[in-house]
Parts: C-alpha cells; sequence; structure tokens
C-alpha cells in the first residue's frame, strides 16, 4: 500500500484534504493524525473490521482496547450507558484535552474496540486536525498511537512514517505535537476515580476537580506482582533497542556514574538535560530538555529513544526525572521503556 504524507496547516485547515481524510474513514480504513499528546491511527470506532485493521498495522495484542476520540460533548451520550456526575466534572475542566476517562460502555461500542472489555475509554482531543477529522470521519474515532507495537510513540509524522510506511493510506502532518506523552487515563467506573496512566493532567489536578482520586497500585509498585489495571500498562512499551538503566541519586553522583561507563566511541547513549550536557565528554550525548521545564522533557523523550535506534548504541544511561506534576508521567514512560531498570547511588 502506497501510504501518502499530507501536510495540514493548523491555522489554516485544507477542507478538501480533510474531506478525503474522513471519507477514508468512513469507508472503514486507517489515517494517521496529530493530537496534542502525541500522533493517532485513526479507524471507525463502530465499526470492527475497521478497528481490526488498528490491530494489524500495529501489530497491537487484540486484549489491548482502544480509546474512542470524539469531537463534541453531545456525542458522548451514544457509547457509553451513562454520564457520571464526576465525568461531567472532569470534561468541565479538562476537555478539550488530554484526559481519557474509562466509562461503561453502551451496546453500539463493538468488542472489538474495548478489548473485549464492557468499559471505553473516551478523549476529547484539544488539536484543531484532530477534531476536524472526528468530525469529518463520522464522529467517533478509536485511536490508539501510530507506532509499531512495543515502540516508542510518535510525536511526528516522520516517526509515523517510519512505523506505518506501506501499511496505511495517509498519515496528516501536524508538525511536531504539543505534549508529547500520551493521555492520563482516569476510571470512573471503580468506587474511587483511578488513574491508570499518568500524564500532562495531575493526579492533583484530578484530585482537585473531583476532590477524590488516586493511582493505580499496579503503577506504583515497583516489583510486586500487581498488575496495572489499563490491559496496554502491561507490555513492553516505548524500548529502545539498546538496555536502557535509569541511574538515581545526587546529580553529581549521577554523572560520575554514567562517565565511568561511557568512552570516546559513541556506542554508549547518555539521556540528560540542558543544566548537565557539559557534564558529559564522551558518549553518544543526547539533552532531552531543560530541568526548569518539564514540558521540554516530555516533548523530547520518544524522540530521543527511538534516535538511539537509529544511532545502534549498545547501551544507554539515563538521569532521573521524579517530581510530582508532569515527572510522574515522565518517569513512568521512562521506567518502562527501560524494563524498571533502575540504578541507585546514593552511597
Ligand atoms: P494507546 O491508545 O496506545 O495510548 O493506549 C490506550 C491505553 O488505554 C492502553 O493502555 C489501554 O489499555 C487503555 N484502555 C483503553 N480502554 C480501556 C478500558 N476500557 N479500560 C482500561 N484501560 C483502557
Ligand atoms: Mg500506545
Amino acid at each position: 500500500m502506497q501510504t501518502e504524507v499530507i501536510r495540514i496547516e493548523r491555522n489554516n485547515i485544507n477542507a478538501q484534504i480533510m474531506q478525503k481524510a474522513g471519507s477514508i474513514l468512513k469507508s472503514g480504513g486507517l489515517v494517521a493524525f496529530p493530537t496534542e499528546t502525541v500522533y493517532g491511527l485513526g479507524a471507525d470506532a463502530l465499526n470492527t473490521e475497521a478497528a481490526e485493521k488498528i490491530y494489524a498495522a500495529k501489530g497491537r495484542p487484540s486484549d489491548n482496547p482502544l480509546i474512542i476520540h470524539i469531537a463534541d460533548m453531545g456525542h458522548l451520550d451514544k457509547i457509553v450507558k451513562y454520564v457520571p456526575d464526576e465525568a461531567k466534572k472532569l470534561a468541565d475542566a479538562f476537555w478539550p484535552g488530554p484526559l481519557t476517562m474509562i466509562l461503561n460502555k453502551s451496546a453500539c461500542v463493538p468488542y472489538g474496540t474495548t478489548g473485549g472489555l464492557d468499559t471505553v475509554a473516551v478523549r476529547m482531543p484539544s488539536d484543531k486536525i484532530a477534531q476536524e477529522l472526528i468530525r469529518r470521519g463520522g464522529g467517533y474515532v478509536a485511536a490508539p498511537s501510530a507506532n509499531i507495537s512495543g515502540r516508542p510513540s510518535p510525536t511526528t509524522a516522520q516517526h509515523v512514517y517510519e512505523d506505518m510506511n506501506g501499511r496505511i493510506p495517509l498519515i496528516l502532518d501536524g508538525g511536531a505535537v504539543e505534549i508529547g506523552l500520551e493521555s492520563t487515563i482516569v476510571d470512573l467506573t471503580a468506587d474511587v476515580p483511578v488513574i491508570l496512566r499518568p500524564g500532562y493532567i495531575s493526579l492533583a489536578m484530578v484530585q482537585a476537580i473531583l476532590g477524590r482520586a488516586e493511582m493505580d497500585r499496579g503503577l506504583i509498585a515497583d516489583d510486586s506482582g500487581i498488575r496495572p489495571k489499563a490491559p496496554g500498562m502491561k507490555y513492553r512499551h516505548y524500548a529502545p533497542k539498546a538496555e536502557l538503566k535509569i541511574i538515581e541519586g545526587p546529580i553529581d553522583r549521577v554523572i560520575s556514574y554514567i562517565n565511568q561507563r561511557a568512552d570516546g566511541s559513541r556506542r554508549i547513549g547518555i539521556i540528560c538535560t540542558e543544566e548537565t550536557r557539559e557534564a558529559y565528554p564522551h558518549g553518544d550525548i543526547k539533552s532531552i530538555g531543560s530541568r526548569k521545564n518539564e514540558l521540554s522533557i516530555a516533548n523530547h523523550l520518544f524522540e530521543v529513544l527511538r534516535e538511539f535506534d537509529e544511532d545502534g548504541v549498545e547501551a544507554i544511561y539515563s538521569e532521573s526525572f521524579e517530581a510530582p506534576g508532569l515527572g510522574q508521567a515522565i518517569m513512568n514512560r521512562l521506567l518502562k521503556a527501560a524494563g524498571h531498570q533502575r540504578i541507585d547511588v546514593s552511597e
């Protein structure tokens, strides 16, 4: 299959191209498109065969459900059994935006979209190109990240092309995304709202609106047998080809630990920040942003992991980015990419 990449200007969206993209979705085909979080691989969420094409293109395990994207609040009723008060409050506060809610599904949502579950994940993205595509594509677009399963999520159309060339007919290129990490997922079907995947919307932000919410214990637990509740969170994810280790402790000790392992050959990859870059004389050194600006780190994390694959490094060492807000989401992705390999150099 020939894959077309078409540039879309967010401030001047070309109606003809969006019409074409919408009709691909309506006829059961796939279109990759930008959202504010990462690039999505879209299909008509209410058409089982279309949703199946997503799993095939990504090589995604079929028990890993898809998020349904809507562009209008009035469309929510159709796909869920009922809209609880907490969902209304969160929608008022954070939609359109990087928050996904798990609700009980209605009969019209096929099990092919929900991985066999009776619940459904719903999000209303803020990206204008995404909204236009959703409206033109019938209103309900199932869209996981547009990467081959297991690879880092795409934050540019080029990343999508690397993974999806020959597998899908169309990629809408809206440039680099705003955030760079997938949406926060909050489950509203349990007694207490639970965050199943951290993202730009932090636990504290959800608690501020609902008064109560907690983190899924499967996410915090490091080595216990507790499984994360979102089926997708149990899979190996975002993993670069080389082994990645996260080094934790006082920053000067972290730097010296990493420098002992690097040499002049660029076989060792190093993930650092603007603040520490000069401290590394050797290695394939990549700064992912500034510690003063967590969003800059979120923006570049997946890109840097992809670049190490291209460079063909043998091992990667990363500084740690623990912090209460967005840092939680950054560390969640980094830990998954590292298969939870962390080394504490505190003493
Ligand atoms: P992705 O679309 O690649 O960002 O992945 C979607 C994430 O949402 C995966 O981790 C899924 O397991 C999770 N998810 C989707 N639907 C549900 C659901 N009904 N219940 C729990 N998690 C879900
Ligand atoms: Mg994904």
